[in-house]
């Protein structure tokens, strides 16, 4: 599997393009807020979008989704609805909660995708908000903003919640085997070194 690591504006949000090696098409994960950068990324690498999904709903992670629309109508947004549906969400943090997507597909818990022969697995974990989840391609996962390197994500934005982070992080802490993470901010680290030295996910596996 190919992949390629765009860090975006305004907050250095990394977005994620995957594609299979001769394939046309591929999934673009989090679009940050420059839709032109990614759409010039997807031209270079030879990939048409097949669908978009997002690991939550803030803004600097899904800015670039309605220019996006613009460059490919149709475009399948795939969310978690925890995030799209909030009566308290403000919009300036959770923009895509009051616009219109008409292309908008709702993720659930432990589901498998198959995107441009690309299978994504699907773990609900909210704590940082509500609707944040993480994807698993292979041994590769996608954490946004729940797991960082050394770190995990803010819990007091509306829909935080430190408890429901803590069970999110011990989760992906008993997974099996190590993986490769790919955090929303920051640098790639691995599972197996966050189990070991992530004070966040120590705590969360000692429960
Ligand atoms: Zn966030
Ligand atoms: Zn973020």
């Amino acid at each position: 599997m190919e992949l390629h690591i765009l860090s975006l504006p305004p907050l250095g949000a990394n977005c994620y393009l995957l594609k299979l090696p001769g394939r046309p098409d591929g999934l673009v994960i989090d679009p940050g807020g420059a839709p032109e950068t990614v759409a010039n990324a997807c031209r270079e690498l030879g990939m048409t979008p097949a669908a978009i999904l997002l690991t939550h709903g803030h803004f600097d992670h899904v800015g670039g989704v309605e220019g996006l629309l613009k460059t490919y109508p149709g475009l399948p947004i795939y969310a978690h609805p925890g995030d799209l549906s909030q009566p308290f969400a403000p919009s300036d943090l959770f923009p895509l909660a009051s616009a219109s997507l008409s292309s908008w597909k709702a993720l659930h818990d432990n589901e498998t995708l198959s995107i441009a022969e690309i299978e994504l697995h699907v773990f609900c974990t909210p704590g940082h908000s509500k609707g944040s989840v993480v994807f698993r391609a292979e041994d590769r996962l996608f954490t946004g903003d729940t797991l960082f390197c050394g770190s995990m994500g803010r819990t007091d934005f509306p829909g935080g919640s430190v408890g429901e982070m803590i069970a999110s992080l011990k989760r992906l802490g008993e997974l099996e085997g190590d993986c490769k993470v790919y955090p929303g901010h920051d640098r790639p680290t691995t599972l197996d070194s966050e189990r070991r030295s992530n004070p966040y996910m120590v705590e969360a596996m000692a429960r």
